[in-house]
């Protein structure tokens, strides 16, 4: 019998506010052990909260960026169960009537075509501390409880079951984390676990509607692990029903280090939690105004902009793809290709040096020394036939450490592209009088000796020739 999986995700996006989501601490990753805590997060008896408005605020943007309905009436809800990084013993959370429902966003299969995945929900909760286990505080098994992260703001974004193998698992969670760091309310760090993924995944026998059951998956903090945690899951309960065998629902945990799963508890039920309406907080009500101004304030999402790439820059689909991965490359792109005339030299450019130096240094886009002014008038110089483009990446790696202009850069060194067929002709009669030998090969028909002349060519003229021009004064002196 064949089986299909059946996926569904639960992503968790801490939110990019600087204070908690119910009370005034900060939410600084890294801060010193239980440093940024108060009665508040820590739920000493008798404190309020009081609900963070940007927290809202970035669910709302979420929300409307994966085509949810936004609720004008929400409510929070008390999650209750123990756990020692839980001080207070329950955690806020939404439940019945969540902030945003029934959105979805789209992912790219192989071969283009887009698939649709469902959101049922997103709704806003408060974070749990960490429970630390590093021998490098604590001799032996304890272990530490860190509650910095109590009360920081998430967003748990919950797919529909649409997800059918672990490569659309990880294009969805892609497509996920591109859209919250576009968005600017989460950075998107699975490392840190600022993005964290569980999946529930069944199998059933194709054809089939009904559900199987399904186990979840916890633990898997990386892109690579998510996919290769879901095929050892897909993998495991297949092996199970083949062998006559049922599936359990139950919590599973990905070891990354042995590359398997590991059941870690049977698996709660809602009802488990004694979820009721958190009593410390009135409903969440979201005014049309407000949410027609976080509407207005979205920013260009990265399909709408690929698709602006493709159509008015006339770039190729991959192009496209690569320059709008990151928001910040895509504005640098953007900015750079309104100054210079070829927008696909542009692209090169970005794509291929600018590219490659931002991995090389290990830095942001924000962070490149050439601001897209000064690359665009580099380009320019190029496109204009100015300067080679071999003279262009000797100016490019020095624009990056001098901060001077191009032009400046070209003036000083003398670097202008030379174009004058006169001063070219007399190069290449140099060039054929000082070999004759290649030369008489050439003409004998073996065409691998030209590229050799060009080369003699342009190291006397130190790379300045024109090479359009070069060439072209080259053959017709060879053939004559
Ligand atoms: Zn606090």
């Amino acid at each position: 019998m064949k089986y299909e999986p059946v996926i569904g995700l639960e992503v968790h996006a801490q939110l990019l506010t600087e204070s908690k989501i119910f009370c005034r601490c900060g939410t600084a990753f890294g801060a010193p052990q239980n440093s940024q805590v108060c009665p508040i997060c820590l739920g000493m008896p008798g404190v309020l909260p009081v609900l963070n408005r940007q927290a809202v605020a970035f669910a709302i943007r979420m929300g409307l960026a994966t085509n949810c309905r936004i609720a004008a009436h929400s409510i929070f809800a008390r999650k209750n169960y123990f756990y020692p990084d839980l001080p207070k013993g329950y955690q806020i959370s939404q439940y019945e009537e969540p902030l945003c429902e029934n959105g979805w966003v789209e992912i790219e299969m192989e071969g283009g075509a887009l698939k649709r995945i469902g959101l049922t929900r997103i709704h806003l909760e408060e974070d749990a501390g960490k429970s630390v286990h590093a021998e490098e505080y604590v001799a032996g098994n304890e272990t530490l409880i860190d509650v910095n992260r109590c009360g920081t703001p998430l967003i748990e974004i919950v797919s529909e079951p649409d997800i059918r193998s672990p490569r659309e698992a990880y294009l969805y969670l892609n497509r996920l984390r591109q859209l919250v760091r576009y968005l600017g309310i989460c950075d998107g760090n699975m490392e840190e676990g600022s993005l964290r993924c569980d999946a529930n995944i069944s199998i059933r026998p194709i054809g089939e509607e009904k559900f199987g059951v399904k186990t979840e998956l916890k633990n898997m903090n990386s892109f690579r692990n998510v996919e290769k945690a879901i095929e050892f899951e897909i993998n495991r309960q297949t092996q199970l029903l083949e062998a006559g065998g049922r599936v359990v629902q139950q919590t599973m945990l990905w070891d990354a280090n042995d590359g398997k799963v590991l059941p870690m508890r049977s698996k709660e039920e809602a009802h488990d939690y004694r979820y009721f309406p958190e009593p410390d907080l009135v409903p969440l009500r979201i005014d049309e105004k407000w949410r027609e101004e976080i509407q207005a304030s979205l920013p260009e999402l990265p399909w709408a902009r690929r698709h602006r790439f493709i159509e008015h820059y006339g770039l190729p689909k991959y192009d496209a793809e690569v320059l709008t991965e990151e928001q910040a490359v895509a504005e640098f792109f953007d900015a750079t290709a309104r100054l210079v005339k070829d927008a696909k030299l542009t692209s090169n450019w970005v794509m291929g040096e600018v590219l490659r130096v931002l991995k090389e240094q290990k830095i942001d886009i924000t962070q490149f020394a050439i601001k897209p002014a000064a690359f665009a008038e580099l380009l320019n110089l190029m496109a204009a036939g100015t300067i080679s483009a071999k003279i262009a990446k000797e100016i490019f790696e020095a624009m990056l450490t001098g901060g001077k202009s191009a032009k400046t850069i070209v003036a000083e060194k003398g670097l202008v592209q030379v174009s004058d067929t006169g001063v070219i002709e007399k190069a290449v009669d140099a060039i054929i009088a000082a070999h004759p030998q290649e030369v008489a090969r050439y003409r004998n028909g073996e065409e691998k000796v030209f590229g050799f002349l060009v080369g003699q060519l342009m190291k006397a003229t130190q790379g300045k020739a024109n090479p359009k021009v070069a060439n072209e004064v080259l053959r017709s002196k060879l053939a004559n």
